[in-house]
């Protein structure tokens, strides 16, 4: 890692995504101008540049593997970045668009295409680390400037960053907010959920719907159950667990509470 304090080469990659973690650089604002005198950026195609030169310091990349083509394209930016970190929810756990690995492919493909025999899918979106070996993860839907920051501060001094991986409620007990499921029984789902957005929503009185995924040590029954006692039908509580990270073990949680086997 010594090299990376030289102005290390960088890349901005995309997969399937809605490019809104893309957009967490863009945002930096005056940060993205101090951070282009550290990094050197070399493909970010969002943001205009285009060197296909291959050997890279640290590759972001950003959405889910979709395709043959897709599955190919990861694993030449595997073999040519000396680090490789997945940003926002697509890379790290297939995201939204894994909601469809629930049907059938054929099914769907049919169902929706006026042309199904132009499609052209694997059969099932998958996140990075089911096709090549991740260096660093960086959670939510979108991943947020801060996150960002201290990312890449971290990469400077030639070390990743320490994964957080508390609950969210930790982050509510940290900040004195009172508990949304406790005091007006909304049905939170802060006790799964990894902090990293500073318990936004809560902060506002809102309950949370995971978008930073999946904490450590978490019971996804068990808030089932809560969900339960508090008035959601089996339904709404199916909802609740398959949004974001539907892909992800820790939310397939049945109705009833039972794990998918
Ligand atoms: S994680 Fe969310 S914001 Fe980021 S690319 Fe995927 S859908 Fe967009
Ligand atoms: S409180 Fe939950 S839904 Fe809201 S920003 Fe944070 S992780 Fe996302």
């Amino acid at each position: 890692m010594g090299d990376l304090l030289q102005r290390p080469r960088v890349a901005v990659h995309k997969f399937s995504s809605c490019d809104g973690c893309q957009l967490a650089f863009l945002n930096l604002g005056e940060d993205l101008l101090s951070f282009s005198q550290q990094l050197d950026i070399i493909f970010f195609a969002e943001a205009g540049m285009m060197d296909t030169a291959q050997d890279i310091d640290i590759a972001f990349v950003e959405g889910s593997i979709s395709t043959a083509k897709d599955a190919q394209r990861i694993r030449n930016i595997r073999e040519h970045s000396h680090y490789l970190i997945t940003i926002g929810a697509c890379a790290t756990a297939g995201g939204l668009q894994a909601l469809r690995n629930i049907a059938k492919t054929d099914d769907w493909v049919q169902a929706i295409y006026t042309n199904p025999e132009h499609i052209d899918t694997l059969d099932k979106a998958s996140p990075i680390r089911e096709h090549v070996a991740v260096d660093f993860e960086l959670w939510g839907c979108p991943i947020n400037k801060q996150q960002l920051i201290g990312l890449i501060n971290n990469l400077s001094l030639g070390a990743l960053p320490f994964e957080e991986t508390d609950k969210l409620c930790m982050q509510c007990k940290r900040q004195q907010q009172a508990c949304v499921m406790v005091t007006k029984g909304s049905p939170c789902m802060g006790p799964l959920t990894r902090t990293g957005c500073g318990a936004l929503c809560p902060s506002f009185g809102r309950d949370c719907y995971a978008c930073y995924g999946p904490a450590e040590n978490i019971n996804g029954e068990a808030l089932a159950r809560r969900f339960e006692g508090i008035g959601l039908l089996p339904e709404q509580i199916h909802n609740r667990f398959h949004a974001i990270y539907s892909n992800e073990a820790a939310f397939q949680i049945s109705p009833i509470g039972n794990k998918k086997s």
